[in-house]
């Protein structure tokens, strides 16, 4: 279907959103099934050398302890993940330069190697890390665009353009990567349209998958007294990204959980087919501080043994 700006503002404003709920789920099932696909997230480092506006792990943050997992701690807990019966992986950090191409590389060589599949999340990076990456066996890389809006965009990275994302974005595709962006609710100047042009965005990329999630502030960022993005409003965006692109991926995001666990279980009747899950290791997990949330640890085989009922009990199969 040709995604049509109008069509997109229209139902956005439309005083009952129900029917579009409905067709989002029909068109899943019909598209992708009733599977919803486990992702295990390892957050390997906290450092990060930029400073985005609403983040937690923003440089200008000097009460956040930073971490950074070795090579082999990381090639570690992805086995463990992996013998778990997480079947992709998920390695997300910072923007940290220590990580080299090779030190990635060879991360990635030793989990493909398993038969994981390996999703990389790692920020803006060269042409030619992204081209080695995808060599050393990389299936998946995820870059959030975080707002179609180039002005708003610079404002909450300064010294960054909307651009220099997309561009990042488009090799990545071209690479031949699975590739996910993504964008948040409830950023400043937030309305029917704006949505509609992140919405465009990630059809005009092809994504293959997008994680859309509320804004959540953090008091450690000049971003702290922003309202938090709307629940409602991420599950819309959701649905009408399912029905404009049926096959994508779409997780219900983290984010998503933390704001509303009701919105969270509802956002796989209404267009998800995605869960993400963090592995990080106990001693990490509460550094990794995008936003502030309770942390939750426990056995990694308990926890997804619960998961997969959890979804079982939605009348889906976890894989
Ligand atoms: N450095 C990586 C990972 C960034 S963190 C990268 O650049 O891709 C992962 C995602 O968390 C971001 O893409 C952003 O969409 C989301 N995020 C960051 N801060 C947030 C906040 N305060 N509320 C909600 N989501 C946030």
């Amino acid at each position: 279907m040709r995604v049509c700006r109008e069509e997109i503002i229209s139902a956005l404003n439309a005083p009952d959103f129900t029917e579009y709920f409905k067709k989002a789920d029909a068109m899943r099932r019909e598209a992708v099934g009733d599977i919803v696909h486990l992702r295990a997230i390892i957050e390997f480092s906290n450092h990060c050398f930029r400073n985005c506006a609403y983040c937690g792990l923003n440089c200008k943050n000097k009460s956040l302890k930073r971490y950074r997992m070795e090579p082999e701690e990381i090639i570690s807990c992805g086995k463990e993940a992996c013998s778990a019966g997480y079947k992709t992986l998920v390695l997300q950090s910072g923007e940290d330069k220590f990580y080299t191409k090779e030190i990635i590389g060879q991360i990635v060589q030793e989990l493909t190697s398993c038969g994981v599949t390996v999703t990389l999340s790692c920020g803006e990076r060269t042409d030619d890390e992204y081209a080695y990456w995808r060599d050393c066996g990389a299936k998946r890389y995820l870059l959030k665009h975080e707002t179609a809006d180039s002005n708003l965009y610079a404002d909450l990275h300064p010294g960054y353009t909307l651009s220099e994302r997309l561009s990042c974005l488009e090799a990545i595709k071209k690479l031949g990567y699975e590739t996910g962006s993504g964008f948040m609710i409830g950023l400043p100047g937030e309305c029917a349209e704006s949505i509609a042009d992140n919405i465009i965005l990630l059809d005009k990329l092809d994504c293959d998958m997008a994680g859309i999630g509320p804004f959540i502030p953090h008091p450690e960022t000049e971003m702290r007294n922003h309202k938090a993005g709307s629940v409602t409003i991420t599950q819309k965006a959701v649905s009408l990204i399912r029905i404009l692109r049926p096959h994508m991926n779409l997780p219900a995001t983290t984010a998503l959980g933390v704001r509303n666990k009701e919105a969270y279980t509802e956002a796989f009747s209404r267009g998800a087919n995605v869960l993400m899950k963090k592995v990080t290791p106990a001693k990490y997990r509460s550094l990794y501080e995008i936003y502030p949330t309770e942390i939750k640890i426990a056995d990694i085989r308990d926890e997804r043994a619960s998961l997969c009922e959890f979804i079982k009990s939605l009348g889906r199969i976890p894989e």
